[in-house]
């Protein structure tokens, strides 16, 4: 006699729309609604006879339904729910949720317990769904990181201000060793103070949305660096909020370019007017010259007259002999392979005596071989005068005066260094322009043009000095 009997009770029972059964303690199968034999693919008769039963897929399913049922009894508890793939006949899988009611009435009137069947098949294939989306989202949010990653061009994603994200190229600009370094900071702090004002109104700007253009900052870094950036900002959702994402480049390089170019520039602009200037000078100053002469030996009662005029005459041909040192070629042409310690021998020479009435010595430190540059001599040569004549004027008192020539593989550097008066850190920033001078009788273009022959040659110049101690120039040129 099985239960719900009442005609009631199995009406509800073949009309629901989840698979029902009533299944016995040992595995059979004693009733089944249309729903369950739809959903396992035998007809309620195969189902109930026994012969379904011998089909492995629904004895599997039978065995773990009794498993369930013993340990669901032996817990004490009524009702166990589990999921399971059954396999239909039709080969394909179906996934299942069982629940069964083990019930104190059921166990009596039959022995065995109520089954309900539901078919979570499309549920499940909508979840996979849903994970391999879900998936290849984060597969793609990997991929565009690593391109952040590897980017050359710094990324910085920021939140008011604040870091919330950078790329190795950008801890590499800012010289920090670890993002920890730089998240939860803000810009302010990087961002040199001068550029204060064009960051907060940019930063106001961040409120809407789109790209914000182009701007370059003075950056400080980590270690105190100060690098020139440019670079634009966009507005995008990171993290539900929104962030700007500034991307930017390094130029402080470009930039001490541009400065080379342009003042490269001006000293060829200077060089063409120097020369024009010199040659427009040099022949009323060589007739002038001659007429004085004659006039001095008709005339003899104004000589301090003459005197004056004679010695103001020599400075005009100075200057003029000066300027014309720039009117050679700008570049070098005239190029070979020059030994820097025999041009350094041929100009102490020269220099020794005048020296030496002034109680200077020169000590010259010898390489062990010799060094050779690429250059035009005489421009060389000259460079090497400039400096031992500004040495020796600003050593009244006399001293040393040392010469060293250093080279490795890269570079060849000249070093003079004296015992003089010294310059003042002022004095530093204005060297090398023109007609800048301290002395009563100089021109202040020495400077000035050995930079121009130095610049000439692939080379720079530093100067380092302490009044009342010493200068020292250095000279980098590249090595042959
Ligand atoms: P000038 O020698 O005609 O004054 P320069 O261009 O050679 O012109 O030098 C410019 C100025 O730089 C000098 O007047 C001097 O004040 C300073 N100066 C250059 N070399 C030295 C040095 N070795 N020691 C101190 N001052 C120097
Ligand atoms: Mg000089």
């Amino acid at each position: 006699m099985l239960p719900y009997s009442n005609p009631n009770h199995d009406f509800a029972f073949e009309q629901a729309v989840i698979g029902m059964a009533l299944i016995s303690l040992d595995g059979s199968i004693l009733k089944v609604n249309s729903a369950l034999s739809d959903l396992l693919g035998y007809s309620q008769q195969e189902l109930t006879a026994g012969a379904s039963q011998e089909d492995c897929s629904i004895r599997a399913l039978l065995n773990q339904v009794v498993w369930n049922t013993r340990a669901t009894q032996d817990q004490q508890q009524s009702i166990t729910q589990f999921e399971y793939v059954y396999r239909h006949p039709s080969d394909r899988e179906v996934y299942l949720s069982l629940r069964i009611s083990v019930k104190e009435e059921l166990a009596q009137s039959f022995r065995g317990c109520l089954v309900q069947f539901e078919d979570r098949t499309l549920l499940r294939q909508l979840m996979r769904q849903l994970e391999l989306k879900e998936q290849k989202l984060n597969e793609k949010e990997n991929s565009f990181l690593q391109l952040l990653e590897g980017l050359p061009l710094s990324v910085l994603i920021t939140k008011k201000g604040i870091v919330h994200y950078v790329n190795p190229a950008a801890l590499r600009l800012v010289n920090a060793a670890h993002p920890r370094d730089v998240l939860g900071i803000s810009t302010d702090v990087v961002v040199d103070a001068s550029y204060h004002n064009a960051l907060m109104k940019r930063r106001a700007k961040y409120t809407e949305s789109g790209e914000i253009g182009s701007v370059d900052y003075l950056i400080r870094c980590l270690d105190g660096q100060e690098k020139m950036v440019t670079g634009f900002t966009l507005i995008i959702n990171y993290e539900g909020e929104k962030a700007a994402v500034g991307i930017f480049k390094d130029i402080t390089e470009q930039q001490l370019e541009e400065d080379r170019v342009m003042q490269s520039e001006k000293l060829t602009t200077a060089g063409q007017l120097a020369a024009g200037i010199a040659h427009e000078i040099r022949n009323p100053l060589t007739s002038i010259n001659g007429f004085v002469k004659l006039l001095r030996s008709a005339e003899r009662s104004n000589e301090l007259y003459f005197e004056i005029i004679e010695s103001e005459l020599k400075r005009i041909e100075l200057i003029v002999n000066e300027l014309l040192v720039l009117s050679k070629p700008q570049s070098v042409h005239v190029s070979g392979p020059i030994d820097v310690f025999a041009i350094m021998e041929q100009i102490i020479t020269l220099m020794k005596v005048q020296a030496a009435l002034k109680n200077i010595e020169i000590i010259p430190h010898y390489p062990m071989a010799p060094v050779f540059v690429q250059g035009e001599v005489n421009q060389l040569k000259q460079v090497f005068i400039n400096l031992l004549k500004n040495a020796m004027e600003a050593m009244n008192q006399g001293g040393t005066i040392t010469l060293d020539i250093l080279h490795n593989a890269q570079e060849v550097q000249i070093i003079v260094q004296d015992e003089g008066i010294g310059m003042t850190q002022e004095q530093i920033q204005t060297l090398g322009q023109p007609f800048v001078t301290t002395k009563d009788t100089g021109t202040g273009l020495g400077l000035m043009i050995t930079k121009n022959i130095i610049h000439n040659h692939g080379g720079t110049m530093n100067v380092e000095s302490i009044p009342d101690y010493g200068t020292t120039f250095t000279i980098h040129l590249p090595a042959l």
